[in-house]
């Protein structure tokens, strides 16, 4: 026996490649090609670095009640964390101590069996079908939990309210993890639906929407006996997920709505633009609800593609994985940076 043996076995989430440069176009994590609102920048530089020297508000708990506030929720109903990938975390943990599988999607956000496997939650995935369309149906079965982001990642497509009404009612005995990281790009949220499903979680992240990926604020969203789960989760972890800066960035970030919705807009009206020239090359990929594109050619291999814009300094994610590993996917970035995309592709595919 040596002390390797009792070294921890998993095979961890593998983010976007962040390139050791500068010059480069990079649609490779889904980050907003924006800043965060002006609002935030100035709360950054007015921040007091003298206050530093005190812990934060362990509960963040002036953000989640900007955050309750502008969802027309109780600040009891919000849990706030650092960014969504804590908050999944520590919904597996606070959720998910059943025998049965957790069950999610084959084609779906990555993470989820990292987490299962760190957390030894066992889980069972359901395959999509071959347009990656997720059958409510088949989450009519016996599990330990469901989680379903929608829209879903990396194939973009996002469902309405009836769908995830159709899981929640199959599913009276399970806690159900709604991943909403992508939802205002044009998804729908199920934050109305927590009224009458006592078994719902929403999170959501900051990371994305409000162009904040580096500062890590994501939250969830549910009754107050799963939100009170979810701080015993925390709190048995790490008490001060989110650092006093975050705290008030994230509240300034609230506090600009009329910004968020211009950035949107923008990024909504460059994937639309996006979506067509792809589609005129030649490329197949569903309509999409977020802020990133999931396509195929029929005569270009994704992985070759992904390599030749690499040489003219753009970075989009290919995933090695069974199934889509003829897509690319591709973050809506500027429209400078998307025109330069398209001219390379087009240059490729003579
Ligand atoms: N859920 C999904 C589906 C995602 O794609 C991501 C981004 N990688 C996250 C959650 C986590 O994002 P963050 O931790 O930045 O909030």
């Amino acid at each position: 026996m040596s002390w390797r043996d009792n070294l921890i076995k998993i095979e961890p989430y593998v983010a976007g490649e962040q390139p050791n440069k500068t010059d480069f176009i990079k649609l490779n994590a889904n980050e907003n090609p924006y800043p965060p609102a002006p609002s935030v920048i100035k709360a950054i530089e007015k921040f007091k670095g003298g206050s530093l020297k005190k812990y934060p508000d362990a509960d963040a708990k002036p953000l989640a009640a900007a955050i309750a506030e502008r969802e027309g929720l109780k600040r009891e109903n919000v849990f706030v964390g650092n960014g969504s990938d804590d908050v999944l975390a520590l919904c597996f943990r606070a959720f998910f101590n059943s025998d049965k599988p957790v069950i999610y999607p084959d084609i779906t956000y990555s993470f989820y069996p990292v987490w299962c496997d760190m957390l030894r939650i066992p889980y069972e995935t359901i395959p999509v079908d071959e347009d990656f369309g997720i059958n409510a149906a088949d989450y009519k079965r016996e599990n330990g939990g469901v989680v379903i982001a929608n829209p879903n990642a990396p194939t973009s497509i996002g469902r309405g309210l009836d769908f995830i009404r159709e899981i929640l009612d199959a599913n009276p005995d399970s806690v159900v993890i709604v991943d909403e990281a992508y939802v205002d790009f044009g998804g729908t949220s199920a934050i109305p639906l927590l009224a009458e499903y006592e078994n719902l979680v929403v999170t959501q992240t900051f990371s994305k929407s409000r162009s904040m990926a580096g500062m890590r604020i994501g939250c969830a969203f549910a009754n107050t006996e799963l939100i009170s789960a979810l701080y015993a989760a925390k709190d048995s972890y790490n008490s001060y997920p989110l650092d006093s800066v975050a705290i008030e960035a994230g509240v300034a970030s609230i506090e600009d709505e009329e910004y968020f919705r211009a950035t949107l807009e923008k990024v909504i009206a460059t994937r639309d633009r996006l979506t067509a020239e792809l589609r005129g090359m030649g490329f197949t990929l569903p309509d999409s609800c977020t802020n990133f594109v999931f396509a195929e050619h029929p005569k270009y291999s994704a992985k070759d593609i992904c390599e030749f814009l690499k040489t003219r300094d753009i970075y989009v994610r290919y995933f090695k994985k069974q199934r889509i590993d003829n897509r690319l996917r591709i973050t809506v970035g500027t429209d400078e940076e998307i025109d330069a995309l398209i001219s390379a592709l087009k240059d490729y595919i003579k």
